[in-house]
């Protein structure tokens, strides 16, 4: 029997002669694998297969033996064998506990473990075209071309459209050239392993403690035993500079690393450094990626020809053959929280992966989470400090504007104070961010005749006017219309007035107040491309601007080097709301915007604009305590019973009729039957914190447990107990990050 060596490291336990009854687990939405024949020549288990499906074909894995209990006669026969390595146990295994730790049927895991194109289009061949020995019988300008263009390009190939097209001729021409074997059509493998990356190619001499992390963080990347450290330093300290070592590390050891990153659409000078730290590009994997090289990633991945990857957090999914280590950098990042269709967090999910790997997890965070915090604090996971900036750069001086006693005209924002030091800032030659959390021009349109304010017509939000787009847009379902001339509720004209300010307003008044300053804002949505907007902030950084004018689009890791002045205009904003974590965001955000200042060898300050100078979380991010801060928040938490001392769960129900939806959030929070047995608590049902969205009611429930119960199991059983009729719908969210 001749066996597939597909793969050195599945042992020969795992595999099945021809014929056996295996289950393949599909991507399709049934609730278990299905069992089929194993193919003639037998396959691995792990193999991803192609099995029919009624009248299709999809994709597979051979999950395990089959399950049998029917007439085995009457299995169908697995396709083929796909020109991959199987999907190895390790792998097999965190979808099993990712799934069951979201409540996630495995049909839905294995579509986020198998998102590239044409995983069954094998073997991936495409013709390319070089210079060969023959010469044509009859020569042409357009051949002579061709064959100079192929010689040009030495012993490389090229696709028929690239020769034609650097020949400036048809693909006819190209064609034409063939008989005589002037130039060869060949089949290539079209997906192509990434260069090699060189571990030592680019290194920097660290500073002392750098060299200590780095040292600890080497360490344990050559144990090749699971652990994670919590990487924690000011912006500027050089994290990335230290986890860069520890990917250095995982290359030397022959293993794969991940870098994931939250705002992925600013990775260009990311990806720049690790060049010029590694001496080529890593992988990529995010939205943002080519169908193309997605596939190239995803089989370079699983065949160990792909040595870093940098990435989103569906980046944690892939195939790896050999993973080592995991960083996740600005871990506190809330966008690592996936929440639709599989409702996951990368970062609990990629300590759940390396667990079960052996491998390292680095977590980089000037401001990590109080999660994370919580369990450097109790000694689960490592920490490692990073104290000072690099170089001459030092923190910048806090300080707060207490606005209560200034005498803001209405459609004012900037107090007099801040306009004062900006002023001082550009005599100095150098650069003021003003910085506020709200894009477009005013938060609310109101009718001043009748006194409605304008809102979306499929949520329950209101419309945000933006001036620049000339539209009103809804943030929540991305709903715009033209700004109207008329109240859509009353008719009256020109009645219409913007209330409260978002940044294009802000930039209004600055241009007013600075008429003589270069303005730049940096908003997300007056960019068309994320090509734009880096150009926008490379220009800022050479000193294009004056004053910069932004949302937290600034707060992530962009130099700045002649930035000296931080004002925040509304540091309140956020510490309302009954949110868990709005002091943790607040904090975490004040903290990032205010490390924008004096990265270079200019000291910076920040101000912020507060009417509530005395309330701990400004008090915390003034004073710079950082552990009091925690500490404080952590008692709370704990006291409250809430995460990470307590466990929560969400459970958000949706559907065209409010009163069905609602009706059925009463249904189950009545029969809680399960949840009581494990001493969980549900609360609600009440409206979610946007109870309408593209036309869909929204109602939430909120499940509070101690924490080590068992509590997903309980869950499972509890909504077993509905049916869902029409359009209703029921998601989990374990872990949610926001609420009510
Ligand atoms: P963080 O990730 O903590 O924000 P970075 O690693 O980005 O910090 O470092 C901030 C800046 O200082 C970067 O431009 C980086 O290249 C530079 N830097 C940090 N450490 C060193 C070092 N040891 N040698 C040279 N440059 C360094
Ligand atoms: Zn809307």
């Amino acid at each position: 029997m001749a066996r597939k060596t597909l793969l050195p490291h599945e042992s020969d336990i795992g595999f099945y002669e021809t014929g056996t009854l295996v289950a393949v687990l599909t991507a399709q939405p049934l609730d278990r694998p299905l069992d089929y024949k194993a193919p003639e020549g037998g396959c691995f288990l792990g193999a991803f297969v192609e099995v029919p499906l009624g009248p299709r074909k999809v994709l597979g894995v051979v999950w395990g033996p089959g399950l049998g209990g029917f007439d085995i006669a009457k299995a169908r026969s697995i396709i083929r064998v796909l020109d991959t390595p199987p999907m190895r146990e390790e792998m097999r295994i965190f979808l099993e506990k990712c799934g069951a730790y979201t409540l996630t049927p495995l049909s839905l895991m294995l579509r986020l473990a198998t998102r590239a194109p044409g995983l069954c289009d094998a073997p991936s061949m495409r013709k390319v075209y070089r210079r060969g020995d023959g010469t044509p019988s009859r020569m042409t300008d357009a051949r002579q071309r061709v064959i100079e263009a192929a010689e040009e390009m030495g012993g490389l190939a090229l696709t028929l459209k690239e020769l034609a097209d650097s020949a400036g001729v048809t693909t006819q021409v190209v064609k034409g050239l063939l008989p005589s074997g002037a130039i060869l059509e060949e089949e290539s493998p079209r997906d192509t392993p990434f260069p090699r990356l060189h571990p030592d190619y680019g290194s920097k001499p660290l500073t002392e403690d750098q060299e200590a992390a780095a040292a600890q963080l080497r360490a344990a990347q050559v144990s090749h035993e699971y652990r994670t450290t919590l990487l924690k330093g000011v912006t500027g300290s050089g994290k990335t500079e230290v986890y860069l070592e520890a990917v250095a590390e995982a290359l030397r050891q022959g293993r794969q690393a991940l870098v994931l990153l939250p705002e992925i659409a600013l990775s260009a000078e990311f990806l720049a450094r690790v060049e010029a730290r590694f001496g080529a590009r890593p992988a990529e994997w995010h939205s943002g990626v080519t169908m193309t090289e997605r596939r190239r990633t995803w089989r370079m991945v699983a065949e160990g020809h792909a040595q870093l990857v940098v990435g989103a957090r569906s980046a944690l999914f892939l195939p790896y053959q050999n993973l080592g280590l995991i960083v996740v950098d600005e871990e506190h990042d809330t966008s690592y929280k996936q929440d639709e269709g599989v409702m996951y967090n990368a970062r609990d999910m990629a300590v759940l992966r390396a667990s079960i790997l052996g491998a390292q997890v680095v977590l980089a965070s000037a401001t990590p989470c109080l999660e994370t915090w919580a369990n450097a604090d109790a000694g689960k996971y490592d920490r490692l400090v990073l104290t000072s900036r690099f170089g001459e750069a030092v923190l910048p001086e806090m300080k707060a504007l207490d606005m209560r006693p200034e005498k803001l005209p209405s459609n004012r924002w900037i107090s007099a104070r801040m306009e004062t030091a900006v002023r001082q800032r550009m005599e100095a030659g150098e650069q003021a961010l003003l910085f506020l959390n709200r894009r477009g021009y005013a938060p609310v349109t109101l009718c001043r005749a009748c006194g409605q304010q304008i809102g979306c017509p499929h949520c329950d939000a209101r419309m945000v006017e933006h001036r620049f787009l000339r539209r009103l847009v809804c943030h929540q379902c991305g709903e715009s219309t033209p700004i109207p001339d008329r109240c859509p509720s009353c008719d009256a004209e020109d009645r219409l007035a913007p209330v409260g300010p978002g940044v294009e307003r802000l930039a209004e008044e600055a241009t007013t107040l600075f008429p003589d300053a270069r303005i730049a804002v940096l908003s997300s949505d007056l960019y068309g491309t994320a090509r734009e907007l880096k150009e926008q902030i490379v220009q800022i950084a050479e000193g294009g601007a004056d004053i910069i004018i932004g949302t937290q689009l600034v707060a992530k890791g962009h130099n700045f080097p002649l930035l000296t002045l931080v004002g925040v205009i509304d540091a309140d904003l956020g510490l309302q709301g009954s949110d868990l974590r709005a002091a943790e965001r607040t904090f975490q955000l004040m903290r990032q915007v205010a490390g924008r200042a004096g990265r270079a060898d200019k000291p910076g300050v920040a101000m912020l604009q507060t009417y509530q100078p005395e309330h701990p979380v400004i008090r915390a991010i003034l004073g710079g305590d950082e552990e009091a801060f925690w500490k404080a928040e952590a008692e709370e938490r704990r006291a409250a019973g809430m995460p990470p001392y307590g466990r929560l769960a969400g459970i958000i129900l949706s559907g065209g009729e409010a009163q069905q939806v609602f009706d059925l959030g009463t249904h189950l929070a009545r029969n809680d039957a399960p949840l009581r047995r494990v001493g969980a608590v549900v609360y609600g049902p009440a409206p979610a914190p946007i109870a309408r969205v593209r036309g869909r009611h929204r109602v939430r429930l909120l499940v509070k447990a101690e924490k080590g119960v068992a509590l997903q199991a309980a869950l499972r059983e509890w909504v077993a107990g509905v049916t869902l009729r029409g359009d209703l719908r029921l998601a989990i969210d374990i872990d949610p990050q926001s609420f009510f």
